[in-house]
């Protein structure tokens, strides 16, 4: 029997780590350059917390949750989201107690019971910042330039950023009449999810993919022009600091988001390419969240983004990351006596940080040189009995191809020089 990895997970190896690193790297300094703290919290939490905040009718909580009893007879959900763990957080350590907003940014992997396919998997790796505690628009416009400057930093191009207000508790219910009402007399020409979905999830309706449901969407009722004062002068003020920031969006009215806790602003960034998978990044305000867990109320808004999808387009737009990961020496040795240094010296320059790999000794010269060389090992450094009995190393510099003999005491120095010139 041989075993593969779960249908949906993927093992990471180390040529792709280079994405990866490059990807995290610039996430994680990007959140700290704006303040952001970084938080982890358990890969699993009571089914409850996911249940009560991202809420049923949720494509997430209605079919998507890796959910079991343990042997105590817990029910515990391996994490579908990041949001809802973060604020179970905040109010476990009396952040409130804190300035405001509490600033914090994640970099963890989800599980979710997905249908497999490209950017889309069952074990999958977001990064999310959330700004809680503070509902000013200069926050959502903060979050907003954050997740912007993120794909800006990378290299990706031709992105755009959609953005919609989906009103607060003092406007959504009368939206959301409307909505059914417009909806009503069309109900048996809609697909089952959206027939399903009209009394438990209204609001989901607009982001159908369904064909057939297409024109219905196209005519229905729009959340913008049903706002409240307090809606629509927040909606004024976040979209006046994203033009001062020089952020362009445009204003999807079906966007919606498919968690119920979101009020007022909720946004995406999409690649060029349409797609269903395409979204990279989907966030938004959720100022009823706190209440739902049990706090007092807390407005509080964030974004996650798809590490997988970000690392598929960096791909797809051929941009080049840096490579960090190179082995700068590589140890070929003969003999015992040779052995024996190869092992001390590999020790000596790795104390040094230089990372440094002992070739195989019972090949040949010619064959520890070719496995070098598949390493892409900046330099070969040689000893056999003869060099170790003269306390001497040949070192040789394979992109030069150059080399010199230098007593074992001053091979680091060898190949320590500066290649800022390379
Ligand atoms: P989708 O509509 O594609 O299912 P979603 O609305 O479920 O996305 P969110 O919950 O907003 O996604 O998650 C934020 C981001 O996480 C997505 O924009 C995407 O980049 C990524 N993501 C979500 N689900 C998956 C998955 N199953 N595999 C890989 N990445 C995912
Ligand atoms: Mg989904």
């Amino acid at each position: 029997m041989r075993y593969r990895a779960p249908r949906g997970t993927t093992d990471i190896l180390p040529e792709e780590q280079v994405y990866w690193r490059y990807v995290q790297e610039c996430a994680s300094s990007l959140a700290e350059t704006f303040g952001y703290g970084r938080i982890d919290t358990p890969i699993f939490e009571d089914t409850g917390l996911f249940v009560r905040t991202v809420g049923e009718a949720t494509d997430i909580v209605d079919k998507e949750m890796y959910t079991f009893e343990d042997r105590g007879s817990d029910q515990v959900t391996l994490r579908p989201e990041g949001t809802a763990p973060v604020c179970r957080a905040y109010l476990e350590h009396g952040m409130h107690n804190l300035p405001q907003p509490v600033r914090l940014y994640y970099q963890i992997s989800l599980f979710r019971y997905d249908r497999p396919q490209a950017g889309r998997y069952r074990q999958f790796h977001q990064f999310g910042v959330e700004a809680i505690g503070d509902s000013d628009p200069a926050v959502d416009a903060e979050v907003i330039e954050l997740a912007w400057r993120f794909y800006e930093r990378l290299g990706l191009q031709g992105l755009t950023l959609a953005l919609n207000s989906i009103g607060d508790k003092t406007c959504r219910p009368l939206y959301l009449e409307r909505l059914v009402e417009y909806y009503t007399p069309h109900v048996e020409h809609l697909c089952q999810d959206c027939q399903a979905r009209i009394h438990r999830n209204p609001l989901r309706l607009l982001d159908c993919k369904q064909l057939s449901c297409q024109p219905y969407i196209a005519e229905a009722p729009v959340s913008t022009e049903s706002l409240c004062d307090d809606c629509r002068e927040h909606w004024g003020r976040l979209t006046t600091h994203l033009g001062d920031l020089g952020i362009a969006y445009s204003v999807d009215h079906r966007l919606v988001r498919g968690l119920d806790y979101y009020s007022r602003t909720v946004f995406e960034i999409l690649p060029p390419e349409e797609g269903s998978q395409s979204t990279l990044c989907g966030g938004g305000r959720y100022d009823g969240l706190m209440e739902q867990l049990g706090g007092k109320p807390t407005p509080g808004i964030g974004f996650a983004l798809g590490i997988e999808r970000t690392i598929l387009n960096l791909k797809r737009q051929g941009v080049t990351v840096p490579d960090q990961s190179t082995t700068a020496v590589a140890i070929a040795h003969m003999g015992e006596a040779g052995g024996r240094e190869a092992v001390k010296l590999a020790a000596q320059l790795r104390s040094a940080k230089t990372s440094t790999i002992l070739l195989p000794g019972q090949k040949s010269l010619k064959g520890q040189m070719r496995h070098a060389g598949s390493l892409g090992a900046r330099y070969v450094v040689i000893i056999g009995d003869k060099e170790a009995a003269n306390g001497v190393a040949t070192v040789r510099d394979l992109a030069a191809a150059e080399q010199r003999e230098v007593p074992l005491g001053e091979v680091i120095a060898a190949v320590s020089q500066d290649h800022s010139h390379d």
